[in-house]
């Protein structure tokens, strides 16, 4: 290790910062947050550099460094553009054991400042030694993305606890009370911005001694389409914390991947006719799990309250007081769409759109045909690979014109991605012809035609050379 980590507590104290641009003024944003008086020196500062310092109950001087600008301060920070300057005030600095930084020139400083997450009152710092600055902040923000950004409301609350615990518990359970309180449900609360319930769960706890074998908890997340790039932050966070995975055929085996990799999976299935688990015994084991004490992820493909029956999960839940959060995900339709080149809505086109599910009859009395028939909006048919060439039918025998345009997107937003289009009166036959599997999604609409123009430049885009209406 070639530098001693610390933090130094500059609150209330002056530091030093010669130089009044760019870099001086990051210099002064970051000294000033932690509560330093900002003595500024430069020929010129910035506004803001002399409002940070007028803020901090600091000065600012419109002149050049003097050797007595050193006196009665307890750090000192150069970021001149003149290395003969930066090298005298370090060398004058550092006779006087100052602390010295001298902005990249690490020859020059006596401390070096680290690449922060923070999280106040958390702060992760990180630095390679100044060998490979880039490198330090490229892990910072795989930090950035990692740590919620309510860590530091988590480590406020710990800070308000401490006392309290530390007199209730005998300390060999406190940190098994901690660990509990940090990683589990209560953290999740803080987390999802409900502080006060946080603190209520926090005396239940308490008074219940209940620190042991709290309950479980439940996380509902939507896993997207299938691209793993799709996924929301939140969902990948709870992913790597769950003990248990309760997943079924729509979460492509690439998002898998990003599950921790000892938490257990349960397979529930979810095929059209392969129902390898019923809903209510889904139900039932989700409840079974976390009344185990368990966290448990349901991992349900694009989004869970999108046809995806994610509300009837989280009833049983709610009725013995699990408690559960609720991730959305990117749903089909957004992600086929935007993977296809299909704006779902278009100033010219389209005024609204439409998430239909196919999984129902044609003569169902709650869909109005003749108000899908309409034109000007964009109708997108989940699960409709099966009753495809009925919908386009009874769409047209509404009303709605044979060659208005029509998708249907295969396994969206994967690498085997395919767009098949036509029209209304020709895509069923052109699907027929055309192997097509599923997952599928059917999107009709005049933005479809907008595909030729948008759809183009995708990566990884297979669309079959039968079937396919571009041009080469
Ligand atoms: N909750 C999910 C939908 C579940 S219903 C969501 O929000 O996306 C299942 C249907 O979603 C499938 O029959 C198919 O119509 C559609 N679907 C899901 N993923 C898909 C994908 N990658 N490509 C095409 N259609 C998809």
């Amino acid at each position: 290790m070639d530098y001693f980590p610390v933090f130094l507590d500059v609150k209330s104290r002056r530091c030093l910062l010669v130089g009044g641009g760019d870099i001086a003024t990051r210099k002064g944003r970051l000294l000033a947050r932690a509560g330093a008086r900002l003595c500024v020196v430069a020929p010129e500062i910035s506004a803001e550099l002399q409002t940070l310092a007028e803020q901090g109950g600091g000065e600012w001087h419109l002149r050049s460094y003097r050797h007595d600008d050193l006196d009665q301060v307890v750090l000192v920070c150069a970021a001149t553009d003149d290395y003969a300057l930066n090298e005298r005030i370090s060398q004058e600095a550092q006779d006087r054991y100052l602390p010295t930084n001298v902005v990249d020139s690490p020859a020059l400083c006596s401390f070096i400042t680290p690449a922060i997450v923070d999280r106040s009152p958390l702060v992760v710092a990180i630095s390679s030694g100044g060998e490979a600055p880039v490198l330090a902040r490229s892990m910072r923000a795989r930090l950035e993305t990692l740590i919620p950004q309510q860590y530091g409301q988590l480590a406020q609350l710990a800070s308000r606890w401490r006392e309290r615990v530390k007199q209730a518990l005998p300390e060999a359970d406190r940190r098994r009370f901690w660990e509990k309180v940090l990683q589990g449900p209560i953290a999740e609360q803080v987390f999802s911005g409900r502080v006060a319930q946080a603190e209520e769960a926090m005396t239940e706890a308490l008074d219940a001694q209940d620190f042991v074998d709290t309950r479980g908890e439940v996380y509902l997340v939507g896993a997207g389409p299938g691209d793993p790039e799709l996924l929301t932050l939140k969902a990948l966070r709870l992913m790597q914390q769950a003990d248990v995975v309760l997943y079924d055929r729509l979460v492509s085996p690439r998002v898998m991947e990003l599950v921790r990799r000892d938490a257990d999976r349960i397979y529930v299935g979810k095929r059209r006719h392969e129902h390898s688990m019923p809903q209510e015994n889904i139900n039932e084991l989700l409840l079974k799990l976390a009344q185990e004490g368990k966290r448990v992820l349901r991992l349900k493909g694009g989004d869970p309250f999108i046809f995806g029956r994610g509300g009837e999960e989280i009833d049983r839940l709610a009725q013995h007081r699990i408690p559960f959060q609720v991730v959305p995900g990117i749903t089909a339709a957004s992600g086929c769409a935007a993977y296809a080149g299909i704006p779902l809505t278009h100033r010219d086109y389209s005024q609204s759109v439409r998430f239909i599910t196919a999984h129902l009859k044609t003569d169902n009395p709650n869909l109005s045909w003749p108000e899908l028939a309409l034109p000007g909006q964009t109708l997108v048919f989940y699960m409709s690979l099966i009753g495809l060439s009925d919908i386009c039918q009874t769409l047209i025998q509404h009303g709605r014109g044979e060659s208005t345009p029509a998708a249907l997107v295969e396994k969206g937003t994967l690498s085997e991605q395919r767009v098949l289009t036509g029209t209304l009166a020709d895509l069923p036959k052109q699907v027929a012809e055309s192997e097509v599997h599923g997952p599928t999604l059917l999107i009709v609409g005049e933005v479809v035609q907008l595909h030729r123009h948008l759809g183009w430049f995708r990566p990884g885009e297979n669309d079959s050379q039968k079937t396919d209406d571009s041009e080469d």
